[in-house]
């Protein structure tokens, strides 16, 4: 808004419809007190102040302007029919005005003159509230970096409180905080403990989970410094996200030595039972088909039923026997995989057919879908197949009043991985026992009753799996059915 101030209320009135007719918003007062009343009250962008005016003249008011914060920036120009004298001009931009036009108002002149400053006053004003958005910016940004920095030390003060070894990693995975514990296991605040020659390197299984954007869970021995032992410890690393991905990485050391011993202690108990079942048993079921070829009992005899009875017996013994020898294996490290470029499918196809002899083909119905390209991919056949019969028997097993079973497979190119699905519609699992289905000695309470078994398949499974650098996990809904899957990279 223009403010004019003259005492001729006829020079007010055409000056101000001139600008109107121009489109500008105008005020008037009709003396220099009124103005200034105005001026400190309203947000002017110009003023045209008349220099000839009784009580108090234009150049006193602009004056008195030039001394207020809120006026002081405010363009004058200054009208005067008389005053065209030098020196009355310097007083003029001395007092603080900007400009000065002489009457009688040349309409031209003084519209490109308003014009000229009006739109320069509306600049700075538009500069004036971006620097003072920018500055309010600024102070935020300060404010919040204050904030982050204090958050950042309690988190760094709480991990340096844990009983176990806390580190972070940026986000490209590079170390930047440990806790005072780190320094009994690493010599470098950047680099990872030194670990057992037979267990996995920390920074080679970080780098793969990294790619993945997952989490990282290992059990891996690490040298104390001050003593030289390897101690075991379990080895969390878990990312940490905002809106844009992956911030930093949390990691902890946690030592499990001692319970590790004990269980070191069952597992031999373990191992040499089974070891020691094994023998008889290899006897007793060659003593029985012996004996079963002697007799040559007539098909239909309750004798032959019998047999068949003990031969089923002694295959569900072999069976628990082998996988605790395969628990005992994997506890010692000497599970050994043996790799060899191979065809999926055809393992896929024989586990199917393991299970329709075993369980009868008019009990099970095993539906296949999707299908593995024809190319060879690296890993053990045995081992797998032990996986896909386990999973498979397991689906048929927890399904008691459903007897179908999808096997379905996708190659995933961009992960470079094939999946292997197995889906049952049996009772399921409740959500937050998932996991440990794959934990050691693991049985569902609410289906432990009703169903034998050991819980040590799918810990087998998983290891085996493990060992293969594939995932394995279930999705499962209590009453529908479970969907066990395992994954094998391609190459
Ligand atoms: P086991 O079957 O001998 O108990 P596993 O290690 O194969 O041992 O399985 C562990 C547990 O997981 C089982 O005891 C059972 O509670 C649960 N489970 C496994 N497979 C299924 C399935 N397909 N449906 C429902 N529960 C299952």
């Amino acid at each position: 808004m223009i403010l004019i101030v003259d005492d001729n209320q006829n020079n007010l009135f055409s000056l101000k419809k001139l600008l109107e007719s121009k489109d500008f918003q105008v005020d008037t007062a009709e003396s220099g007190r009124e103005a200034l009343g105005k001026a400190l009250k309203n947000d002017y962008a110009l003023i045209i102040l008349d220099v000839q005016m009784p009580e108090m003249d234009g150049f006193e008011v602009a004056e008195t302007l030039a001394g207020y914060s809120k006026t002081k920036e405010i363009p004058i120009i200054f009208l005067s029919a008389v005053n065209t004298e030098k020196k009355f001009i310097t007083k003029g931009y001395a007092s603080g005005g900007k400009d000065y036009v002489t009457k009688p108002v040349d309409p031209e002149i003084l519209l490109l003159k308003v014009k000229t400053f009006y739109n320069l006053q509306e600049q700075s004003i538009a500069m004036k509230k971006t620097q003072q958005s920018l500055e309010l910016e600024v102070k935020g940004r300060r404010e919040s970096q204050v904030t982050m920095k204090s958050q950042i030390d309690h988190f760094h003060l709480m991990l340096e409180s844990l009983p176990q070894i806390a580190f972070t990693l940026n986000q490209d995975g590079i170390v930047d905080f440990v806790n005072g514990k780190w320094y009994e296991y690493s010599v470098s605040d950047t680099l990872f403990p030194e670990t057992h020659s037979d267990d996995f390197d920390i920074a080679e299984e970080f780098a793969r989970c990294k790619k993945k954007g997952k989490a990282l869970e290992m059990e891996v021995r690490i040298k104390n410094r001050k003593s030289g032992d390897f101690r075991y410890h379990l080895l969390r690393v878990t990312p940490v996200r905002d809106e844009i991905g992956i911030k930093n990485w949390v990691g902890t050391f946690t030592d499990i030595d001692d319970q590790k011993k004990v269980e070191k202690e069952k597992d031999e108990f373990l191992s040499i039972a089974s070891h020691e079942l094994k023998t008889p048993l290899t006897s007793i079921k060659a003593y029985v088909q012996l004996l079963d070829r002697k007799l040559k009992l007539e098909k239909e005899s309750a004798e032959a039923g019998f047999m068949v009875k003990v031969h089923d017996q002694i295959e569900k013994l072999n069976t628990l026997i082998t996988d605790l020898l395969d628990v005992s294996k994997i506890e010692n490290g000497k599970l050994k995989i043996n790799k060899k470029p191979a065809n999926l499918e055809n393992t896929i196809k024989n586990a199917i057919d393991t299970i329709l002899q075993t369980h009868g083909e008019n009990t099970v119905k095993i539906d296949r879908h999707g299908f593995i390209p024809e190319i060879l991919i690296p890993f053990d056949e045995i081992r797998i197949e032990q996986v896909l019969i386990n999973f498979l028997t397991n689906a048929i097993k927890y399904s008691p009043q459903n007897n179908q079973v999808i096997v379905t497979t996708f190659v995933d190119e961009e992960e470079q991985e094939v999946k292997v699905n197995v889906t049952d519609f049996g009772i399921g699992i409740p959500d937050y026992k998932q996991e440990s289905v794959f934990h050691k000695f693991y049985r569902v309470e609410e289906s432990s009753l009703q169903f034998q078994g050991m819980g040590i398949g799918l810990y087998i499974c998983s290891e085996i799996i493990k060992q293969h650098h594939g995932s394995i996990g279930v999705s499962s809904i209590v009453d529908e059915g479970s969907t066990f899957y395992f994954t094998l990279p391609l190459n």
